[in-house]
Parts: C-alpha cells; sequence; structure tokens
C-alpha cells in the first residue's frame, strides 16, 4: 500500500496553547528537530533558516534536509554565529512494506562514506522519479513540468513540492495541498512509487556515522495501527533512537498517541517543526508544544549548549 500524509493540514495551525506557553516565558528554550532549506525543498537558505529560528526563539535547530547534506556546513557556521546550538540532521526517505517512511537522522558525521553514497543513490532515484513525474503530467496535457521544477531547485534535489509549487504556480491547483490531492499521491496522475532505501539501511547508515534514528512525523502515514506498531517494533530492534511525537503536522492527540507508543516500545520523543519556509504559513518556527508527560526526549543526555 502506497503511503501518504493523512492530516498534513488539518491538525498544523499554530498551537494556541504553544503560543501562550512562550508568551508567558514557559517554553524559553524551545527545540526543534525537523526542518528543511533550499538543499531540499525549504524555501529559506540554510543561513536564513537559522536566522530565522533565532529570532523566533529557537535555541536549539537541526536543520534534516531530504536525501542530502549539503546545506549542513552553511547552518552550522550561522548558528554559531548566532550563538544557538546546532544538530547535524537528514531525513532519509525509506520503503517499508510497501509505503514511505522518513526517517530523520540526528547526530550523523556528515564525512561518512556510507551515509553520503547511501543519499547519492537516493538522489539517483529522485532525477529519474522527477523526469518520471515530467512524462507523467505531460500525458495529462500539462507539460513542461520537470524543466520548472528543475529550475525551482536550484540545480539541487528536486521533491514533490518543487511540482507543487509550479502547478500552484500555472493555476492547475487552488494551493499545494490541492495539488497533492489532485495530482502527486499514490492513484493520482503524477504519482510515481517510491523506490527508497531499506529501513534496516537508513537506520544502518546512520547509527555507523554516529546518529541516532528518529521516525519522523508517525500520526501522517495512513497505515493502520497495528502495521504502524510494527513499524515501531521493528525500527527499535535496528537500533532506531526515537519518533517524532510533537511535529508540526501531528494534532494535539497524536502527540498523545505518539508518546504511548514511544513508551510502549522503549523509544525516546522528539520534536520537530517539519518547517519548510514562509511560504507555507501553517507551520512557524518557535512554536512546538512541550513534549507530553512520561516521555524520555531524545536530547536528554545531549551536551546541548543553548
Ligand atoms: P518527496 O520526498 O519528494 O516525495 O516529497 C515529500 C515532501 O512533500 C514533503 O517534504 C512534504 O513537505 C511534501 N508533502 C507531502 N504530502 C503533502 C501534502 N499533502 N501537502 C503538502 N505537502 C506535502
Ligand atoms: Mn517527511
Ligand atoms: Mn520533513
Amino acid at each position: 500500500m502506497a503511503c501518504e500524509f493523512s492530516t498534513w493540514f488539518s491538525a498544523s495551525t499554530p498551537d494556541e496553547n504553544a503560543l501562550k506557553m512562550i508568551e508567558s516565558g514557559a517554553m524559553s528554550k524551545q527545540i526543534d528537530l525537523h526542518a528543511h532549506s533550499t538543499a531540499s525543498d525549504g524555501t529559506l537558505t540554510p543561513a536564513a533558516l537559522m536566522q530565522r529560528a533565532h529570532v523566533a526563539g529557537v535555541g536549539v535547530m537541526a536543520l534534516t534536509d531530504h536525501d542530502t547534506l549539503e546545506g549542513l556546513s552553511e547552518a552550522e557556521s550561522k548558528a554559531s554565529q548566532l550563538g544557538m546550538g546546532f544538530v547535524p540532521g537528514v531525513e532519509v526517505s525509506v520503503t517499508w512494506e510497501g509505503a514511505t517512511v522518513d526517517i530523520v537522522g540526528l547526530g550523523a558525521d556528515r564525512d561518512d562514506q556510507v551515509l553520503q553514497s547511501g543519499l547519492a543513490r537516493l538522489r539517483d532515484f529522485r532525477d529519474w522519479r522527477a523526469e518520471e513525474i515530467g512524462r507523467r503530467l505531460e500525458k495529462q496535457g500539462i507539460p513542461g513540468t520537470f524543466e520548472a521544477a528543475r529550475a525551482l531547485s536550484n540545480g539541487r534535489l528536486i521533491s514533490r513540492t518543487h511540482f507543487a509549487r509550479v502547478l500552484v504556480a500555472r493555476d492547475r491547483a487552488k494551493d499545494l495541498r490541492d495539488v497533492f490531492k489532485r495530482f502527486l499521491v499514490s492513484g493520482k496522475p503524477g504519482f510515481v512509487p517510491g523506490q527508497w532505501a531499506e529501513l534496516s539501511d537508513a537506520v544502518g547508515w546512520i547509527r555507523a556515522a554516529g546518529g541516532e534514528a528518529v521516525i519522523a512525523h508517525p500520526a501522517r502515514y495512513k497505515v493502520t495501527r497495528s502495521k504502524l506498531r510494527r513499524l515501531f517494533g521493528e525500527f527499535a530492534e535496528l537500533g532506531g533512537s526515537a519518533i517524532e511525537v510533537v511535529s508540526g503536522s501531528h494534532s494535539r492527540d497524536d502527540y498523545f498517541t505518539m508518546a504511548h507508543h514511544a513508551r510502549d516500545f522503549g523509544l525516546a520523543a522528539s520534536a520537530g517543526s517539519d518547517y519548510h519556509g514562509p511560504e507555507h504559513p501553517w507551520i512557524e518556527l518557535g512554536r512546538l508544544p512541550e513534549l507530553p508527560p512520561g516521555c524520555r526526549a531524545i536530547w536528554q543526555d545531549w551536551p546541548l549548549n543553548s
């Protein structure tokens, strides 16, 4: 079964409670372990992302671009200039039991050759997939989308988000969500099934490079509860560290459900906005609520300087 995100928009309006907590000063030290830059499908450069996070009151920020480590050096220099904590990251695309699952790697050595070559293979698939999406959309009477998406990506990797922006700009859909729903998800004309990394490979690369693996936005996968729990079990067996309990695209109910799963599987909890830029106004930096009670934070034993 192909997997898409189920609650991308509905659940991702800014959390009022979190806003109140920020205003009251109860959330001084924000930790955000999931965000994108122009190195993949974000719209801010790595440096601009760090700057915005700093202004928004984030004390520790990760950069986790899709399948690339390219933005990390720039982000790290900027964060250190701002006196902000920085966690180098990556969001690895995985195909697991026919579903696409995203695995965030945190703190991996960016010079690790195995990790680098694994990600390079995924980018090769992305290149092929982008051309294939273009061909499929062309058959639907929408020519030239591959070229336009490539231009938007500035020679970096191409994600479905780039296609979505092209189609919105051409008035083929009213917003990004609409494009995904009508063109880019399973069963729709521009969808190409993923042939991403194996779960064991993704977790293995991250761990061998000294990093920790985290299941990104688990509530967004359209899978049954029992399949999701099978994923958590396998992931824990493989040495995965945590699941994103708090995500910019999780609802308040999701926080508690995922906290429960994390405890059941002995996994730690992570938190990340999955920010993609100010053009995606449903998620803003600096607004993550605290982890629900009883969670073991993935950063608990990290030497954080924020
Ligand atoms: P890709 O890794 O190229 O398949 O694309 C994944 C990206 O698509 C993610 O970063 C999401 O930001 C975006 N995405 C996936 N589903 C949706 C959706 N329904 N609405 C908006 N963006 C989405
Ligand atoms: Mn993701
Ligand atoms: Mn992401």
